[in-house]
């Protein structure tokens, strides 16, 4: 029997090849006039077509977008918004810019467009991360919430492969997660095993073919409906262990997001069966293995093995050593799972995320 309560996000999206081209008459829609344009600093040529485009309607580019967004590169840019005169800003690039749009919107309000080119999600969530002394804090707030976004598979053409295939389990493990939610929903679950299903379809192709425009584009409309899942229902087990290594031990987003999700997804698959059968469809299983709910973890972890993924926390620089930290560290804030978080089981689900091994 259905019980559920389902509020969407309001933000408009123009998905499709060349959708970039749209860009002044998006500016225009949200009544601006000086977009200042956002990008990291080894990302100007994304941004410059986009500045092309806006003529006058462009305040300049800010190439000053950084991971994990540090309070202070924050303040400079928001006050650089309002010293150049712009009404609103743009961001192009990753989760990285898109982080940074978020966080001149929380302090100014400006209207932000986001126009994502990994598959990070972050441009259909109103969440937003703030770097302080080292302290990685998230919060939601709907002035974050990019009013627009543009995807333009063009745009991903020329993210490298292996960003591509670590971006791309990125997004699915928002899936994963939102399919076993406390607060998921049937449109949720349906965008959520859409989303796992076009990103494997997509990610594959891209490995016969990195230059493959269909490929891009189910890749970066899985993306999207990941991102959706992320924005709307709340995350578990997966979520709160990736945010504590990435935040503890300073690893890398989406590689860490790879490497822990078989692993996570195996700790809770006798806990959340349905999820699991929807995962392992997703993913290519038949039927009948799907009813195994040890199938999406297997199935997950094989598609990384396929796609060549480096194996385990210990290929992107984690040592070993500090596995109990960082599991006492995962134990100190306790937060709802379909599974109890339970010492040794969590300590065991960490020693194979570490070593890459099949999950179990
Ligand atoms: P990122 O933005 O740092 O991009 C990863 C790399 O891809 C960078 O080196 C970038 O230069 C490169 N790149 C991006 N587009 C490219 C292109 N078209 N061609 C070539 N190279 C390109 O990383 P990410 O994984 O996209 O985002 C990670 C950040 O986003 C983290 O800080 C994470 O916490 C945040 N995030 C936030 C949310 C949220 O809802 N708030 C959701 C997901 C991720």
């Amino acid at each position: 029997m259905y019980e559920f309560t389902y509020t969407a996000n309001a933000s408009r999206v123009i998905f499709g090849r060349g959708s970039l081209n749209s860009i002044e008459q998006e500016v225009e829609r949200l009544g601006a006039g000086r977009a200042l344009v956002l990008c990291t600093p080894d990302r100007r040529e994304l941004a410059e077509p986009v500045a092309a485009l806006l003529g006058k309607r462009c305040a300049g580019i800010y190439a000053g977008a950084i991971m994990h967004v540090p309070i202070e590169s924050a303040r400079a840019a928001t006050e650089h918004a309002g010293k150049v005169g712009a009404d609103c800003a743009i961001a192009i690039g990753g989760g990285s810019t898109v982080g940074l749009g978020k966080a001149i919107a929380l302090e100014s309000a400006l209207p932000i467009i986001a126009i994502p080119t990994t598959y990070a999600g972050s441009e259909m969530t109103p969440i937003f991360g703030l770097t302080e002394n080292g302290l990685k804090r998230t919060g939601r707030d709907a002035r974050v919430l990019p009013r627009t976004v543009i995807y333009d598979p063009q745009l991903s053409l020329t993210l490298p492969l292996p960003i591509s295939f670590v971006s791309g389990l990125n997004a699915m493990a928002h899936a994963a997660e939102g399919l076993y939610a406390r607060d998921g929903n049937p449109v949720m679950s349906l965008m959520a095993e859409e989303g796992i299903r076009a990103l494997a379809k997509g990610l594959r192709a891209l490995k016969q073919d990195a230059a493959n425009p269909d490929a891009r584009s189910d890749c970066l409309y899985g993306a999207w409906l990941c991102g959706t899942v992320l924005g709307q229902v709340g995350m578990a087990l997966h979520h709160k262990l990736c945010h504590t290594l990435g935040g503890s031990f300073n690893l890398p987003h989406a590689e860490t997001h790879a490497s822990v999700l078989p692993h996570a997804l195996a700790y809770n698959a006798a806990a959340a069966p349905e999820a699991m059968r929807r995962i392992a469809r997703a993913l290519g299983a038949s039927e009948a293995e799907a009813n195994d709910p040890a199938a999406a973890a297997l199935a997950l972890h094989a598609l990384s093995q396929e796609l060549g993924i480096p194996a385990g926390l210990k290929s992107i620089g984690m040592q070993e050593d500090d596995l109990d930290r960082a599991c006492q560290i995962a134990l100190a804030n306790p937060y709802w799972n379909p599974r109890a978080i339970e010492p040794q089981p969590l300590r065991a689900l960490l020693q194979r995320a570490w070593s890459g091994v099949a999950p179990q």
